[in-house]
């Protein structure tokens, strides 16, 4: 009976049991965040595995990130034991690629194809634009590269393009012929783009239904978390993986194709979990029409609500559902939980972004004091743009902290050198991986010659790599001859071993014998130094590689690392604080979670006042990062914030206003604690002393504060905000500085003017103190005077 314990179905509520033992063609499950629905699906796994409903190989899940796949895998087998192996768990753009890799050469690629990432695109797209004088129809490299990849989770290509455009437009037209060659460009180097690695999966399937027969038979059950950020594209290859496969065919004695009816088979059973609440990728496409229309799309679906929330406490909850209520057009839907109300949400104000940083990592080494381990703990914001402060504050602190998905390792120029000796040698027909390693290190081998070899090329309608074989024809000077033909040489002795080289072997032949690590080694260029040590960490983790992957080839190594590199990273973060942004925190959890620049024009960004839906989709964002906390929720916000190299005066973001007043506690700027050293609360009792008139209740509370009163919540309207910022902050008035200047600040003493930029209130002075460094201030608000 239920009595008997049991780890797939121990402690699950019954609407999740329900999900778990459902058997059937498809079921969706539509949640909150943090109800299960991401356990659940992890379960429905391990109980078809476990009741042998299934082999491993019959099972497609998708997961939003190669982090979220492996951590599936790990608690199907720890619920099922080792038999996790052959089972695909990845994200859509992995299995697209093991497909891809597996029936590329039934239309026309060769399966060494390479993957662009979004760089690599730009790269190709900036050449075109160039080659066409786009920009003078307003085509940028990103416009450009946004519009395509539009097009193509729409599934549109060139044609389909064409024939509904408007041709008449010229820079419609331009448009056109940028698609056209971007298309052919990538088809010449016989590589995908990211975008690709979806679109063309589909394409195969539809062109070839025997090949999707195969993946048809193949997968009986296809699972999909976070549903509601698929696009089209996703959506059409779901749509494709789960009909039922049409029946074998084969060649009799006779010559003639027979179907064989015995082979027909029932479509894959479909489970999709998702939550329209969380949709926050509409600007790549996806559809949230993809949930609301899940029923009629798979009419015979099975919906299961799930209600109750196991991550947070009621007071986080409370502020989720207050938050995201505010946005029309959605379904009510009410989480409870049972654990507590737990911890007010703490709110915090800060001066400037650096204040806000300090504050985060005085509260970080607070609970880091009371046992909380910094693996527990993440920080998220909006944009890249904030990591600055944060990292800043955090490294002369001395916390440990990593940035999920930030400039990652796999972006830098040394790492991307490497990896284009690897691609040349994998796939010689991209022109791309060559053309960044053709001069690098520097063999004489400049801009000219590279455009003469490439219209050699293109006169002949062969390879790039093929000119450079082949250089001896063009009449260049003798040493650039060699240096080409040397290199070539080099690049096609090692191709002949690709097959059966051990990726380390391959890297390390490729960097030592073209001089790369010792142009490195020898520079006195303290930043190559760092640039070498890299490139060591590359080689080691080719062979941590080929210790994983024992039968792994070169090919198998780039797959692995362009896919990883594209959605976030290799290694696990224990130990550290984590930094990410909103979107990629999406389907995580931590005890402790700090949101951080919540103010308008970040959260909700600037770029979405004027999209449709755009600051909804910001709520949602919003939301999600709420949803993340466990247990202690921050929210923070700064008065002025540095942005584009401007500092300007910050407004509390509209969504503070939504979160009923109650649920949160205002904490005091650490200056104006009397812990703090006394000049710091000098200087901020004398800013807030230079403005009494007016200000409103929010400057009040921040007086108030001062003598031991209300803390500094911000005000819940935005004029007062402005009237108290004025109030609070000291007001320069038209205080006006020049180069030579001597000023003193309350903070760091007495300084002299380097420079001045920007105008009227937004000047900012760049100050060399005598003791405390240099530093850029904005003049208004600073507390300077002119001596
Ligand atoms: P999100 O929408 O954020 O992706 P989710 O719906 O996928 O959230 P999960 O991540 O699966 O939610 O679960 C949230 C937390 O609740 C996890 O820590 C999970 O282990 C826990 N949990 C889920 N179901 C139960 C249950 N029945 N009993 C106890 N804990 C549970
Ligand atoms: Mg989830």
């Amino acid at each position: 009976g239920d009595s008997v314990r049991d780890p797939l179905l121990d402690g699950l509520n019954p609407r999740q049991r329900e999900a778990v033992e459902y058997r059937g063609p498809s079921l969706l499950i539509v949640a909150g965040a943090g109800s299960g629905k991401t356990s659940v699906l992890t379960r429905r796994i391990a109980g078809l595995l476990r009741s042998r409903e299934a082999w491993p190989s019959q099972i497609l899940a998708i997961t939003f990130t190669n982090k979220a796949a492996a951590e599936m895998r790990e608690r199907v087998g720890a619920i099922v034991g080792n038999t996790a192996e052959g089972m695909w768990i990845s994200t859509f753009h992995s299995a697209c690629v093991r497909i891809l890799r597996r029936e590329a050469e039934a239309f026309g690629f060769s399966k060494n194809f390479t993957i662009y990432d979004s760089a690599d695109s730009k790269a190709l797209l900036k050449r075109i634009l160039k080659e066409l004088d786009a920009d003078m129809y307003g085509l940028t490299v990103s416009k450009a590269a946004n519009r395509i990849s539009q097009l193509k989770n729409e599934l549109t290509d060139v044609d389909g393009f064409a024939r509904d455009a408007n041709l008449s437009d010229p820079a419609e037209k331009k448009f056109l012929e940028v698609f056209r060659r971007y298309t052919r460009g990538l088809s010449d180097a016989n590589a995908f783009d990211f975008d690709d690695l979806i679109g063309q999966t589909v394409y195969l399937f539809r062109a070839f239904p025997q090949i999707a027969a195969t993946y048809q038979r193949r997968f009986k059950h296809i699972l999909v978390d976070e549903y509601q950020d698929t696009n089209h594209a996703q959506y059409s290859l779901i749509r494709e993986l789960t009909r039922p496969p049409a029946p074998e065919q084969f060649t009799s004695a006779q010559g003639m194709l027979v179907q064989d009816n015995n082979t027909e088979a029932e479509a894959a059973s479909l489970t999709v979990v998702g939550d329209s609440d969380q949709s926050i990728y509409a600007f790549r496409g996806a559809d949230i029409r993809n949930i609301v229309e899940f029923e009629r799309d798979f009419p015979r679906s099975t919906v299961i609500l799930l209600e109750q929330n196991y991550r947070s406490t009621q007071t986080i909850l409370d502020a989720a559902n207050a938050v995201i209520s505010n946005n029309f057009d959605r379904k009510d839907k009410k989480l409870f939980t049972t654990i507590g109300v737990g911890d007010k949400i703490v709110g915090f104000t800060g001066y400037s972004g650096h204040d806000e940083a300090q504050f985060i990592a005085d509260e970080i080494q607070k609970l880091h004091d009371e046992g909380v381990a910094y693996k527990d703990v993440a920080v998220f914001y909006r944009t890249n743009s904030q990591t600055r402060a944060l990292e800043e504050i955090f490294i002369r602190a001395a916390l440990p902290y990593r940035v999920l998905g930030g400039t990652k390792f796999y972006e830098r120029a040394e790492i991307k050198d490497a990896f284009g000796y690897l691609i040349a040698v994998a796939n010689p027909a991209d022109p791309l991986a060559l053309r960044r390693i053709m001069n690098t290190p520097k063999r004489g081998i400049g801009p000219a010659t590279e455009s003469a070899l490439q219209a050699w090329a293109d006169d002949r309608g062969v390879t790039l790599r093929d000119a450079m074989r082949n250089a001896v024809e063009l009449g260049l000077g003798p040493k650039v001859t060699k240096a080409i033909v040397d290199l070539a040489r080099l690049l096609d002795e090692v191709m002949a071993k690709v097959e059966t080289a051990k990726p380390a072997e391959i890297l390390s032949e490729l960097l030592e014998r073209s001089g790369y690590v010792r142009t490195l080694r020898a520079s006195l260029d303290p930043q190559d130094e760092a640039r070498a040590e890299n490139v060591d960490e590359l080689i080691a983790v080719t062979k941590e590689f080929g210790k994983n992957n024992p039968d792994g080839t070169l090919l198998d190594f780039l797959t692995e690392v362009s896919l990883v590199a594209a959605a976030d990273d290799l290694d696990d973060s224990s130990g550290t604080v984590s930094l990410m942004t909103l979107h990629t925190a999406k389907g995580l959890e931590y005890d402790s979670v700090f949101v951080t620049g919540v103010e308008e024009d970040l959260l909700p960004h600037r770029m979405s006042a004027n999209e449709p839906g755009g600051p909804a989709e910001e709520r949602r964002l919003f939301y999600v990062g709420i949803t993340r906390a466990r247990k202690r929720l921050f929210l923070s916000l700064a008065m002025t914030r540095a942005q584009f190299g401007e500092v300007n005066v910050a407004m509390p973001s509209r969504f503070l206003q939504e979160i009923p007043a109650d649920l949160i506690e205002w904490k005091q700027s650490p200056g104006m604690s009397n812990s703090r050293s006394g000049s710091q609360s000098r200087s901020l009792n004398a800013r807030r002393g230079s403005g009494n008139g007016g200000g409103g209740s929010w400057a009040g509370s921040l007086r108030e504060a001062a003598s031991g009163g209300l803390p500094p919540a911000p005000p819940r309207a935005k004029t007062e905000w402005a009237n108290a910022i004025t109030a609070t902050v000291r007001d320069n008035g038209d205080l006006t500085l020049a180069a030579g200047d001597r000023i003193r600040h309350t903070d760091f003493g007495d300084g002299t003017v380097n420079q001045v930029t920007g105008n009227g209130p937004k000047s900012i002075a760049d100050v060399q103190f005598d003791t405390a460094g240099r530093k850029r201030l904005l003049i208004k608000i600073a507390p300077i005077e002119k001596l």
